[in-house]
């Protein structure tokens, strides 16, 4: 056994989640086979109840959001053929540009609303007509969380309505899916799958990410029609996405459905406790009054932003107290996004806000 690393409050992302030892517990005892040949059972069973509770008639078990997504993007289009995009979703920016250098797909990205959402005037716009001079318009892709947003319901109907009459596809990436959905059951008191349901059924396919916020280790999952996923049974073959004894994988991934569904409202209600006590702890320190500003906390993610010029003493600062986030310039400013997860509770709430009052304004020497 390796030893555990100093324990530091991580806030940077909920893919640091580590199995629990109930969750090390089932990947241990999985009955497992030759997935590639259809054999495993933990992974068909997998499959089989994330159809079922998503509404959707098959799935498939993928090593990662990214193979997920562009296996989706690859099964919907061609050689050649476009997929409307936004400018921030991780589709687009984040997946090293996949979808153009792999699958041939040229992407059309949008700019953004405030609120995420793409702006429907702008994807009509953006629709091609069928010409020869121009790639052939084919999907629509959305992302949801997005920055840890949920993109409304009635939003997402209407995208599905305009690629209906459109003649185009959609997909989700839906990475964080169950996070929006159970922020959205919270707000109407019903059943978080059914509200899950409610949002697939504006998409022909849907990702899911079960090493994020769900705590498996490894694995994604992509849903759509029978005869979808005939396709991306070979598209993820030609990418090597085949696993074999994969069980070991998926049996932890059952876990997190059956377990860690419900409990994400925890990190929802962590990462509204977050927001406010880093609020209230800049409020306090004279060397962040008026220069640490909360500017969303939505789901399970907050962003806080500071100037610039105070970025990296405060990342240093927070690095040396054991909290640890990911930060980004935006504009003039440091953005940095906390995450809140299965492996942060309110003693690491504590821990961040008790840094966020003691900064000085300088690095630590
Ligand atoms: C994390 C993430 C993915 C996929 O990530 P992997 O690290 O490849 O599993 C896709 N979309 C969004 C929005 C994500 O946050």
């Amino acid at each position: 056994m390796h030893s555990a690393p100093a324990p530091a409050s991580d806030f940077r992302s909920d893919t640091v989640t580590r199995p629990t030892p109930a969750m090390r517990a089932v990947m241990a005892a999985a009955a497992v086979g030759d997935d590639v040949m259809g054999d495993d059972p933990c992974v068909n069973a997998l499959q089989a109840v994330a159809a079922e509770r998503l509404g959707f008639e098959a799935a498939l078990f993928m090593p990662s959001g990214t193979q997920a997504n562009l296996v989706g993007l690859m099964a919907h289009c061609g050689r050649g053929d476009e997929a409307i995009v936004g400018q921030n979703w991780h589709t687009y920016r984040w997946e090293a540009g996949g979808m153009a250098v792999v699958g041939s797909i040229q992407p059309q990205p949008l700019p953004h609303q405030s609120d995420g959402t793409l702006a429907l005037e702008d994807i009509r716009a953006a629709i091609k007509p069928d010409d020869p001079h121009l790639a052939r318009t084919r999907l629509v892709v959305m992302e949801n969380t997005h920055g840890g947003r949920v993109l409304p319901l009635a939003y997402l109907r209407s995208v599905r309505a305009l690629a209906q009459e459109q003649g185009l596809a959609t997909h989700l990436d839906g990475a964080r899916l169950l996070n929006a959905a159970v922020a959205e059951a919270a707000l109407e008191e019903r059943d978080v799958w059914e509200a899950a349901r409610d949002i697939c059924a504006c998409f022909d396919s849907v990702s899911v990410c079960l090493s994020k916020g769900l705590g498996a280790p490894v694995g994604s999952l992509l849903l759509g029609s029978r005869d979808f996923m005939a396709r991306a049974l070979r598209i993820r073959k030609l990418l090597g996405g085949g696993m074999r004894q994969a069980g070991i994988l998926a049996a932890a991934g059952l876990h997190a459905l059956d377990h860690h569904v419900e409990r994400l409202a925890l990190d929802h209600a962590l990462a509204a406790r977050l927001a406010s006590a880093l609020a209230a702890a800049a409020a306090s320190n004279p060397a962040l009054q008026g220069r640490f500003a909360v500017v969303s906390a939505h789901t399970n993610m907050v962003f806080t932003e500071t100037p610039a010029s105070l970025g990296d003493a405060l990342l240093a600062h927070l690095d040396a107290a054991g909290v640890l986030t990911t930060g980004s310039l935006y504009g003039g400013s440091t953005r940095l996004r906390w995450v809140a997860h299965l492996d942060v509770g309110p003693d690491d709430v504590a821990r961040a806000a008790a840094a966020i009052a003691a900064f000085t304004g300088s690095a630590p020497a």
